[in-house]
């Protein structure tokens, strides 16, 4: 009986040292009387130095006197704890521990001995914390994400309602990320928003948030304003760091951001609606020019929720027939006869009446509704244009104006080739303009190498607004290209200032030197007419030649010999 005593005794010591836990025995008097192998490990301490020693000695400061009560109460009630506790190593480090302390009575109730068994669970805290960083944070910038913002925001409203002190909140939202993202793809997006969410970082204070709430939308909260002009200073900072050119993947690329601001309390009483209020003013800031930086006024409210509304109109707008294509001539100043054709989009709303484009093509634009409308009018311009061929109107040159969202379906140009089918026409046997402005050949070799397809199936490229974007003349030469459109603010001026006419002139050389067609837009004077004669421009366009017009009257101007002339 003995020898098995002994052979369990054995057992035990070795179970004791093999463990992986941190096994410590201190008598009734709290001495240390003996401790294992990973005690050692983990605490660093020998066997030698601790052995007689309290085992306060692996105290942190981390808990408070409340803490010790605790855990003496539980000991004494249940002669048992367990749960989580900061320790201290050998080297002064602190590390989280799990650990159980259990007492052992006798049969009177006298403390026999203490044991503990704790183990290191700083891995499992370190994955825990990563967790919650990773909940908390955005993956892509490290910022933090719209969850701990919220939070964040909802924390500083209370403080500062206790404290009557400002907020102010940021909302900033990229210009032409989309853009970017769409042209020169998505990991060059991510490496643009990097930079974006990293410049945002070096404008703000320690203890102001900068969040990613989503895409290309960012937030910041500045707590404790003295001023709510100090929220309006800080966004003009942004809006210029915003505003410088960002490098990536080795090409420059162009940037700028609009900001909105409000403040707690003057705008809004909760984050929610703080929030909304910044967006508000967002969106004010886009509308009125981009780039900028706008405070929230109550009456923005009512314009976003305008905004709103239109984009649910112009939803509506396919499925219930509301667009109508009109038709502007293109005129041969040789001969004052119609060539051809624009196509206009126009909207006819139940709400709203007639609504011209500027009003709804950027929305449809941001909200990709330019995709399923684009190919409405392309759709609509071949019906109208067979049905003038029918009726024998020839040779007819028909222009359709493409946005550079367009591009972004993989397969658009399939899609013109398709729609072309479906109205048994082939490019080679018409005449098809395509209108595309310079900021869509810009910077998107997916839209140039769709273009360069195009042309090669018989459709032609014409630039719009020639003149009003940043493209570079040389470069033009390398673009699919067929012809300019100077754009009508030139003309405007032709009559009284020289430098327009001298930039007319130079515009129609450039185009003629190149080989291509040049149309001169917005023409609304006979004396803007013979300027542009004079300068050999054999194309046309504008209201002294013909306004857009429904398409039933077309056949009609055809006909006339001096159609156009009002
Ligand atoms: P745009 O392509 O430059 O079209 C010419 C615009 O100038 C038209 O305005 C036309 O009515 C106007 N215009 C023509 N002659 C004159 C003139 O002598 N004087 C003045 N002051 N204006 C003249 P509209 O129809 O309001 O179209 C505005 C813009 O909307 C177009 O500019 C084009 O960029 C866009 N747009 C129109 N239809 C479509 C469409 O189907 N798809 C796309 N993506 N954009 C379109
Ligand atoms: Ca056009
Ligand atoms: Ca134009």
């Amino acid at each position: 009986q003995r020898e098995q005593a002994q052979e369990q005794l054995r057992q035990a010591a070795k179970v004791f040292d093999s463990a992986i836990e941190a096994v410590m025995i201190a008598d009734a008097e709290q001495n240390i009387v003996t401790v294992n192998r990973a005690f050692t490990r983990i605490t660093g301490y020998e066997p030698d130095e601790v052995v007689g020693r309290n085992p306060r000695l692996l105290r942190s400061e981390r808990h408070d006197r409340q803490f010790y009560e605790g855990f003496r109460e539980s000991l004494n009630r249940s002669g048992r704890w367990q749960g989580e506790i900061w320790n201290r190593r050998k080297n002064g480090e602190i590390f989280p521990a799990w650990e159980s302390v259990s007492v052992t009575r006798d049969a009177e109730g006298q403390v026999l001995d203490y044991i503990s068994v704790f183990s290191d669970i700083s891995a499992v805290k370190q994955a825990e914390e990563q967790l919650t960083h990773l909940a908390h944070h955005d993956a892509l910038t490290g910022l933090a994400n719209r969850l701990l913002f919220t939070a964040r925001l909802e924390q500083a409203i209370e403080r500062a309602r206790r404290h009557r002190v400002n907020i102010g909140l940021l909302f900033i939202d990229m210009d032409n990320f989309k853009f970017i993202n769409d042209s020169l793809g998505h990991p060059v997006g991510d490496l643009y928003l990097r930079e974006i969410a990293e410049r945002l970082g070096t404008t703000v204070r320690a203890e102001d948030t900068v969040a990613r709430l989503g895409g290309d939308e960012f937030a910041v909260l500045v707590e404790d304003l003295s001023h709510p002009e100090d929220a309006g200073q800080l966004a003009d900072k942004m809006v210029e760091l915003l505003n410088q050119p960002v490098r990536v993947a080795g090409r420059e690329v162009a940037s700028s951001g609009s900001i909105g601001i409000s403040i707690y309390p003057d705008d809004a009483g909760d984050g929610a609606e703080l929030l909304k209020a910044a967006d508000a003013a967002m969106y004010i800031a886009k509308e009125e020019g981009r780039n900028t930086a706008r405070f929230y006024r109550p009456q923005m409210r009512a314009r976003a929720f305008e905004r709103m509304i239109l984009e649910n109109g112009l939803r509506r707008a396919i499925p219930q027939d509301e667009f109508i294509l009109h038709y502007q001539p293109l005129i041969d100043l040789s001969t004052r006869s119609c060539v051809g054709l624009e196509a206009l989009l126009r909207w006819n709303s139940p709400e709203r009446g007639m609504v011209m484009p500027a009003e709804f093509i950027p929305l449809a634009e941001e909200t990709r509704l330019i995709q399923p409308i684009g190919r409405w009018v392309f759709r609509r311009a071949l019906r109208d244009l067979t049905t003038w061929r029918d009726e024998g109107l020839q040779p007819l040159r028909l222009a359709v104006n493409i946005s550079w969202r367009q591009f972004n379906d993989e397969d658009f140009g399939k899609q013109l080739v398709n729609m072309l089918e479906e109205h048994g026409l082939n490019a080679r046997d018409i005449e098809l303009d395509l209108e595309v402005t310079e900021s869509a050949l810009q910077g998107s070799p997916r839209a140039v190498e769709e273009l360069h397809a195009l042309r090669a199936q018989g459709m032609r490229v014409m630039i719009d607004d020639f003149g009003t974007g940043y493209s570079s003349l040389s470069q033009l030469m390398n673009m699919p290209v067929d012809g300019l459109k100077i754009d009508r603010m030139f003309l405007h001026d032709v009559e009284d200032d020289r430098r327009s006419r001298a930039i007319v002139r130079a515009l129609i050389e450039l185009a003629q030197g190149l080989g291509l067609d040049v149309v001169g837009e917005g023409v609304e004077t006979e004396a803007q007419l013979a300027f542009l004669r004079e300068e050999g421009c054999r194309l046309a366009q504008g209201f002294l030649l013909g306004r857009p017009m429904p398409a039933e009257r077309v056949p009609e101007i055809f006909r006339q010999a001096h159609p156009c002339e009002a």
